[in-house]
């Protein structure tokens, strides 16, 4: 028998529940605070906003393993267990003693792990009775994937699609209109925070940020809606620990633990997914793996922001969250990796950080790209740009474990797959990508102009 690539579970062996981190982490973040009082928030403030069901998970501290409703487990059995696949063709490629593992979230109907989350968000709504929902989306992979949930459980969405993603990323539309979703491209003259921006800057190409004051906005202003959101809330890493947790049974068919686990970085909420089921046995001091989550170069909010308390959004209607941020009036570069281009981080994975319990590092461009084409040439699957972030930064770990001689276990998360995100690829390989360079004074700026809340 030749050797074992890919190790799969069964149906069975889904996680029935998740894994609240909130209840086992050592020091837990500070509180969120509401922006004109500056008092914790409490989960009363949230109601209007999120189904009571989300916003109960989101302020729960208490509870380490959350029950996944029978009604979400139906549908994950769609497309989970997802594979975990040792990377022998990439390992041999790099010629390093180190075993690279992966887990693939790409085989999900969208093609990303944001499916995990957004078939749990819409079926607390649909519990709740809401009957219309509200989002923004980046590179469009999370309102594919909102879009797809809201028809599942039989939910009307629409969707504020960052501008230039809407014009680069035409099929991620497709798909969501497909699942009737309705797309409007981000600013848009449709609520008061887009038109505020587009008067002051006509040409500005949209944000997350943006996308969110919008989104925000119209659910705010729509009777029986709700907004949802595909990142940096504790409620949507609590649902991606399925990840993490399949990988854990996983890697022990493998026979082996990882010493390192890597998950690229836009929000935090597939790192979270792949990272805090093992980072849970550090804190009981029974292992000591490293946790690398990895950013664009041209939004280092993790490597070369600060620790402070900043709006979730452009317009400044969200909550305040304690977080690393470069600010939330940030505008990155327009790099294809859509999803990675937020200027802040969860609040749980930017407590773990400034508790030095994992590691942040950042990607240029070119490099992920190179990741990305080399990836694709052995392992076969296109990575979403994205998730070639994660691949850059376990490739360059499997090259230190070359140089040093010491093997090495490396588990990373391929968030999705690129298929969809070919016209990036195309530009690449016709040498027309550059890398952004962000100064030191340009950062400062930036972050110089937060409020010192606290
Ligand atoms: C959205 C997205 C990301 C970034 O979001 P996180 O919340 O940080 O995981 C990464 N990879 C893919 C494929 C995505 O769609």
């Amino acid at each position: 028998m030749g050797k074992i690539k890919k190790f799969l579970l069964t149906e069975k062996d889904i996680p029935k529940k998740w894994y609240n981190i909130l209840a086992d982490m050592p020091n837990k973040p500070m509180p969120i605070l509401h922006p004109g009082t500056k008092q914790p928030i409490k989960a009363e403030d949230l109601y209007p906003l999120f189904a009571k069901g989300l916003v109960h998970q989101e302020m729960n501290d208490k509870d380490v393993w959350i029950d996944i409703p029978e009604e979400v487990l139906e549908k994950y059995k769609i497309y989970r267990p997802a594979p975990l696949v040792r990377a022998y063709s990439l390992e041999k490629a790099l010629d390093t003693p180190a075993h690279i593992y992966f887990k693939n979230e790409s085989v999900s109907p969208i093609g990303s792990h944001k499916l995990n989350t957004a078939l749990a968000q819409a079926y607390y709504c649909k519990q709740e009775g809401i009957t219309n929902v509200t989002t923004e989306t980046g590179a469009g992979q999370w309102g594919t994937a909102m879009a797809l949930a809201t028809k599942m459980f039989g939910i009307e969405l629409a969707v504020y699609m960052v501008k230039i993603s809407y014009e680069q990323k035409p099929y991620r539309r497709s798909l969501m209109q497909t699942w009737g979703a309705h797309v409007v491209a981000s600013p848009s003259m449709s609520t008061k925070a887009g038109r505020k921006i587009i008067t002051e800057n006509p040409n500005y190409q949209g944000s997350l940020g943006t996308a969110i004051s919008e989104a925000i906005e119209l659910a705010m202003s729509t009777p029986n809606c709700k907004y949802t959101l595909g990142s940096v809330l504790n409620h949507v890493s609590l649902h991606q620990t399925i990840i993490g947790l399949e990988a854990e049974k996983q890697m022990e068919m493998a026979g082996e633990y990882p010493d390192v686990v890597i998950g690229c970085f836009g929000g935090g909420s597939n790192f979270a997914g792949i990272s805090f089921p093992f980072l849970r046995h550090n804190f009981t001091g029974e292992r000591k793996t490293r946790f690398v989550a990895v950013e664009p170069s041209s939004c280092p909010k993790l490597t070369r922001g600060i620790f402070q308390y900043d709006f979730g959004d452009e317009a400044g209607y969200t909550p305040l969250f304690p977080m690393f941020t470069l600010g939330h009036n940030f505008a990155p570069a327009h790099i294809h990796a859509g999803g990675l281009r937020y200027h802040g981080a969860g609040t749980i994975v930017s407590q773990l950080l400034k508790d030095n319990l994992i590691e942040a590092a950042s990607i240029q461009q070119l490099d992920s790209f190179e990741a990305g084409v080399l990836f694709a040439q052995t392992e076969g699957i296109m990575p979403a740009p994205e998730s070639a972030h994660a691949i850059a930064a376990a490739i360059n770990e499997a090259k230190a474990a070359k140089e040093s001689g010491e093997p090495k276990v490396i588990l990373f998360n391929l968030s999705g797959h690129g298929m969809v995100d070919m016209a990036a690829y195309d530009q690449y390989l016709a040498g027309d990508l550059s890398n952004y360079s962000l100064s030191d004074e340009e950062i400062k700026a930036n972050v110089s102009q937060l409020e010192q809340i606290v």
